[in-house]
Parts: C-alpha cells; structure tokens; sequence
C-alpha cells in the first residue's frame, strides 16, 4: 500500500495550485458577477493541459489518470470557490473520456483537440424536464434516418449550453432508440431543429445551465458512441468518472472554506481571547478536518479504483468502484456545504457578507446537493443495491 504521491503527481499538483491562488481566486468575483468563465482563464487551462485532461495525447489531452485528474479538480474547487471552473473542468475531463472511449475514431479527431484547446464545449445531456434520477424511462428519442439519426425531446438542467453556442461543442446525449435500447449521441448545440433556453440559477454562475428541445434534430451516424442500444451502460461509466471529479471540487472547496476559517479564528479576539481558543469552535474545527481528511482519501482512492476499472473491465471491480464512488459522491458535497455553513458562522455577520465571499462557496457547493450528476438519494440507492442485492433496488 502507497498512499504517498509520486514526484509527477505531486508536481502537477503544486502547478495547478499555483494557477488557482494566481489566475482563479482572482477572477472568482468577475466569473460570479459576469456570469462566464474569462477567455483568458480558459486559455490559461488549456496551457496547462487541464481542458479534458483524462484525453489521450492523439487527441490533444494529457492521457491523465483519474488519479491525477482528481488533483486537479480538488486545486480548481479551492482555486474558483464559486465552482464554476470545476463544473466545466469536470465535465469536460468526465465527458472527453468516455468520448475518447466510445466514440468513432472520425468523431475523435473532430471534437477532441478542440475540447482540449478549449475551442469548444463538451457536456453531458440525461435530465430531462419530467426527472432526472429516473434515466431508464427517459423519453427523448432517436430514430435512424438515412445515414445517422434525428433526435426528438427535450433535455433540461444541462450545464454548458450556453457555452457550447459561444464556443461551439455540444453535449453527449442519453437518447431512447426508437429501434430498441439506449443511444447516446455527441450532439452539438447549434445546428438545425435545435432550440436552446438558458435558466436563472442561484449560484456557480460562471457556467450556465439550460434547456436544450429537439425538433427532429438531425445527427450523422460518426456522432455515435459504442454500440447501438447500448447507451446506457455507456452513460453510467461516465457518471462513475465524474462523480469522482465532482467530489474532489468539493473537498477542495472544503478545504479552502477551512483554511479561511483557521486564519480568522487565529486573529478574531473575542472576550479577550482568539476564537480559536475557545473549545466549541476549535473542536468543531477538528471534526470537520477530519471528515474531510477521511473522504479526501476516500476519493483519490475511488479515482485509483476507477483507473484499475476502466483498464480491467472486470466485473468484480466494477461494483468495487461503484461503492466507492457512490459513498464519496454521498458524503463529499454534504461536508462542502457544512464546513462552508460552518466557517460562515465563526465570521459572524461578516460572513454573511460578499466581503468576505464565503458565500460564493455556498451556492456553488449547493448545486452539488441538490443533484448535479446524480442526487445523495441516488448515491443512497446505488450502495443499498451493492450492500443488499438487486432485489433491494426501491423502485421498478
Ligand atoms: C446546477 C446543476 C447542473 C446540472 N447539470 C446537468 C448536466 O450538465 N447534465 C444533465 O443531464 N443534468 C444536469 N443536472 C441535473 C441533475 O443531474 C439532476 O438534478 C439530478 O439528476 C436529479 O434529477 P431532478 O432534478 O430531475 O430530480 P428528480 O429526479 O425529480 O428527484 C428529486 C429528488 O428526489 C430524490 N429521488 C429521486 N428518486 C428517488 C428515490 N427512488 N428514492 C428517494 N429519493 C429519490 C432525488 O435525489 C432528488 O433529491 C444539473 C443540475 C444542477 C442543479
């Protein structure tokens, strides 16, 4: 067992925190405030080699390990507390995988070195407007329609659709073939039968989330990805990628909101004292350190599962991996949420204020509850399935 990082990890790791605490932390306000990730911020990621970094080298990404991407995404989520870098660094890195992965050799060369360039968006559509937790009885269709498809429906919540007008891309989308089984199409966002609609979220504004309908949206069959009707199976690898993604963002976050909290307790007097000295809020301190101390390794060591997975295939590792990811992506946005929560109260009413910016933190962390790649219920689901058996699953 190894649980000390190699010299490369460990370089990596110290470069993207640079790039966070000299280009991220500050631009985090103007992201929040203007609602976009700077085009020098994007350009400055892709220097780096961050954009769709799991990509392999043909295709212009770093061929990065899950373990490596991991690191980013916890030095992105301190670096832009709002979470909007993380949002697009993740998905990208989750999403450019398993396109890498599964899609056509032709599809590659088109879309992937200008994903990595940071040319182009690429995202992921499953949710719909009816749900989406509930993927199986998704109801956006394809149909084969002379030498690809034509896609009809409406997918909703998708981050990046705004994105991917601006930048051009699109977003892999979970489809039910009209044929039998599951498609899952690279759709780009501009093209004919397409509209998009943009929503008013309540934080991690620097990337927007939207509305996408398909009106008999025509897609050339190089857009495919895997085997026909095989979709699904396709869609669930990649969520178990970016969960892990996801929560590394948010113990970076909590990292982050931790080290504000440890500065101010240090110099804060109160009745005569540093707040640090008092025991009700050094102890909580210590708790909350230690449950992200507990599920920070608990992550890198689901990205270290994933990477054995993906290699292997097999089946043993793939509930392994499951469990693994599944608990992380349990417990990681919660704690985020708490230590942000937390910290804001030892600032008392200044932080409460956008002086201080912790609320930045808790509204980015908050999307994250609520459900983005998938809700805590589901993670819940998916662990009593690996601990009960199929049988136990509670619904049809
Ligand atoms: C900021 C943001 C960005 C997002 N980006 C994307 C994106 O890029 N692409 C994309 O496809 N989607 C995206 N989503 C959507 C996200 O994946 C969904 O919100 C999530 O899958 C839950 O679906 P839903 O919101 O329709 O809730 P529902 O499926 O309606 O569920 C509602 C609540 O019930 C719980 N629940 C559901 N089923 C059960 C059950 N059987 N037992 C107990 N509890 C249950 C859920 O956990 C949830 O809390 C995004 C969401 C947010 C908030």
């Amino acid at each position: 067992m190894e649980f000390e990082l190699s010299e490369e990890e460990r370089a990596f790791q110290d470069a993207v925190r640079r790039f966070g605490d000299k280009v991220l932390r500050p631009n985090e306000r103007r992201i929040d405030s203007e609602g976009r990730i700077p085009d020098e911020v994007l350009r400055g990621m892709a220097e780096l080699g961050l954009l769709a970094m799991p990509v392999s080298t043909d295709y212009g990404g770093l061929g990065a390990s899950s373990v490596l991407t991991e690191l980013a995404a916890e030095e992105i989520g301190r670096g832009d507390f709002s979470m909007a870098t993380a949002v697009f660094f993740l998905l990208e890195a989750g999403w450019g995988l398993i396109l890498d992965r599964h899609g056509t050799e032709e599809a590659k060369r088109e879309i992937l070195p200008e994903v990595c360039a940071g040319r182009a968006f690429l995202g992921i559509a499953t949710t719909e407007p009816t749900g989406g937790s509930d993927l199986a009885h998704l109801r956006t269709t394809s149909t084969r329609s002379g030498d690809g498809f034509t896609v009809r429906g409406e997918k909703a919540f998708l981050s990046g659709v705004e994105e991917a007008q601006r930048l051009g891309g699109g977003h892999l989308t979970l489809t039910r073939a009209t044929e039998g089984g599951f498609r899952f199409l690279y759709v780009p966002t501009k093209g004919p039968g397409r509209t998009t609609q943009r929503f008013s979220n309540m934080g991690r504004m620097g990337i927007s989330t939207g509305a996408i309908g398909y009106d008999d949206a025509p897609v050339p069959a190089r857009y495919l990805l895997g085997a026909d009707g095989r979709g699904f199976e396709i869609a669930m690898e990649g969520f178990t990628v970016a969960r892990t993604f996801v929560s590394a963002a948010c113990i970076g976050a909590a990292e982050r909101a931790l080290e504000t909290g440890i500065a101010y307790v240090k110099q804060r007097e109160v009745f005569g004292q540093p707040l640090g000295k008092f025991e009700a809020i050094q102890f909580e301190l210590v708790d909350l350190w230690t449950q992200v101390e507990a599920i920070k390794w608990q992550c890198r060591r689901a990205a270290w599962l994933t990477d054995h997975y993906l290699r292997s295939g097999s089946a043993a590792q793939r509930s392994e991996v499951q469990r693994a990811v599944a608990a992380v992506k349990l417990t990681a946005p919660p704690i985020a949420f708490e230590c942000v929560k937390r910290v804001m109260m030892w600032f008392g009413a200044a932080g409460y204020t956008k002086d201080v910016g912790l609320e930045l933190g808790l509204r980015g962390v908050m999307s994250y509850l609520v459900g983005a790649e998938g809700g805590l219920n589901i993670m819940r689901i998916i662990l009593g399935r690996e601990l009960l058996g199929k049988e136990f699953v509670p619904y049809k």
